[in-house]
């Protein structure tokens, strides 16, 4: 679903840097390593470029309609659509001059030689610690190393724009400056753990493999994005943000009752601490196997505190009470505290029974085995391309229009996968989203079959509601970019009687 994206052999990230800050970087790596496209848990995208017409019939879409049409009045009222709105043409303009920074610099940088020049800089500093040109790991290395440096500097003003002003303004950002540095460091450093170890194997294995390496490096990026998958959960995204699991009470109750009805093999139950970073809600589940487990963004549950904190509240509240009872009469005491309520009210989440309707959808992906369909599908991809790769990284000729008179192998990798295969990627990108929005149908008619029609539509309408999606679509736009089907064709999928 748009906010409640799952996966059950990886984490999802729509590769977006403006409307996905948190695992972007994790996703370039993964997504590089092993051909794998996925989903982001918190805007449920997985599209990884957004061509630029698309936005442009967003922003048209956005500034042309300002009511809300007819057909979409009993979902939201004027403000909400207002709001949405406003929001959809922020994020549009952001888009659009991002990304034509974007071809601007990849212009720039291949105009002016500067990965010719880059390699040859890495080459001095590998140098300078005694190693030559022999070495062609370590350059490779130091190169991605200078890279990786040169894009997380450059990117960093629209991160932040985009974190501090642009999320800040609609009310979603959570994050303070130091969390926001704390987690960009972070990410740095996690980014060269794992990049770093993982491209110098498989340079070696191309060195060595001999005419068929193609076979051997698929083998070695299977085995890699599996290990991946497998610690992510446990080591790596615990860095980042905080894993509780749901405390004891009806709604876990429930869902352990959900899971046990369709024979869903769930371990873990967890709730993440979503809302220091945003208030966009997801949930998601994950895991091989008989290991499964359901992660929670607190911001999707009502009223929903940390067991921790629910003790503190009570006891300032108590404090509070006695202050008020010195100094204040009683009844003004009264007046602030039931504005107090009202401000928590108007607080995000779905209710236990839409969560469960949220949660059905997603087991619904697992049982039509959607996530193993796909894991298919993109190592059947990742194969193909190693293949064709073979081929290719013999031909001087690509070398020297990038200005290299050397044939490095790291080079030939960043030419073929990045500049050669991208017509080739957007092409199989369009037909995963055509895929993707055939899965949504399908899980959405699986809460259905449980019974969860009812909830289900309203959890939709409030997660829109919660997180601005804007519901006013362009069919052709929507066809080609959207892997969730848009708001009113789900809810009218899931009024249809059978
Ligand atoms: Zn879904």
């Amino acid at each position: 679903m748009e906010q409640g994206s799952a996966v059950t052999v990886g984490w999802k990230c729509c590769g977006k840097r403006t409307e996905c800050p948190q695992k972007h970087n994790m996703y370039v790596v993964f997504t590089a390593i092993t051909g794998t496209t996925a989903d982001c848990p918190q805007t449920g995208r997985s599209k990884v470029t957004t061509p630029r017409q698309d936005r442009f019939m967003r922003r048209f879409l956005a500034r042309t309609v300002e009511t809300v049409p007819d057909t979409l009045k009993h979902v939201l009222d004027q403000e909400t659509f207002t709001k949405a709105r406003l929001y959809q043409l922020d994020k549009s303009s952001f888009g659009f001059w991002h990304g034509l920074y974007s071809q601007f610099e990849t212009t720039l940088i291949l105009v002016f030689g500067g990965f010719p020049f880059v390699w040859w800089y890495a080459g001095e500093v590998t140098g300078r610690f005694g190693y030559g040109p022999d070495y062609e790991i370590l350059q490779s290395l130091s190169f991605l190393f200078i890279t990786s440096i040169f894009s997380t500097v450059t990117s960093l003003p629209w991160t932040v724009y985009s974190t501090f002003v642009l999320e800040e303004k609609h009310g979603f950002n959570k994050q303070t400056p130091g969390f926001f540095v704390k987690d960009q460091i972070k990410k740095f450093i996690v980014m060269q753990c794992i990049s770093l170890p993982v491209v110098s194997g498989l340079i070696y294995i191309i060195q060595i493999g001999g005419d068929y390496f193609f076979i051997y490096t698929w083998i070695f990026t299977f085995v890699v994005s599996l290990l991946l998958i497998t610690i992510y959960a446990d080591y790596i995204a615990p860095l980042f943000d905080k894993f509780t699991p749901l405390p004891e009470g009806d709604l876990r109750t429930r869902i352990e009752a959900l899971a046990a009805s369709i024979d869903f093999p769930l371990t873990k139950l967890f709730v993440v601490e979503g809302s220091k970073r945003s208030a966009h809600s997801n949930a998601y589940f994950y895991g091989f196997f008989k290991n499964k487990r359901i992660v929670l963004f607190d911001t999707l549950i009502e009223d929903y505190k940390p067991p921790g904190e629910e003790e503190k509240d009570k006891k300032s509240e108590e404090e509070e009470d006695n202050s008020h009872k010195d100094s204040v009469d009683p009844a003004e005491a009264q007046e602030t505290k039931t504005e107090e309520k009202d401000e928590k009210q108007k607080q995000q989440g779905c209710t236990n029974d839409e969560i469960l309707a949220v949660l059905g959808h997603e087991l619904g992906h697992w049982k039509l085995s959607h996530n193993l369909k796909n894991l298919v599908i993109s190592q059947v991809n990742t194969f193909l391309c190693f293949m064709i790769f073979a081929f290719l990284i013999k031909k001087t000729v690509l070398y020297t229009a990038f200005g290299f008179d050397t044939r490095p192998i790291l080079i030939g990798m960043l030419i073929i996968f990045q500049f050669i295969f991208s017509p080739y990627h957007e092409v199989l990108s369009f037909c995963m989203t055509v895929l993707s929005r055939k899965f949504e149908f399908e899980a959405d008619a699986f809460a259905k079959r449980m019974k969860k029609a009812s909830d289900l539509k309203s959890s939709l309408i409030k997660l829109n509601k919660d997180n601005l999606g804007f519901p006013v679509v362009d069919w052709l736009y929507s066809t080609w970019s959207y892997s969730h089907p848009p708001l009113l064709e789900r809810l009218k999928a899931l009024e249809k009687t059978d």
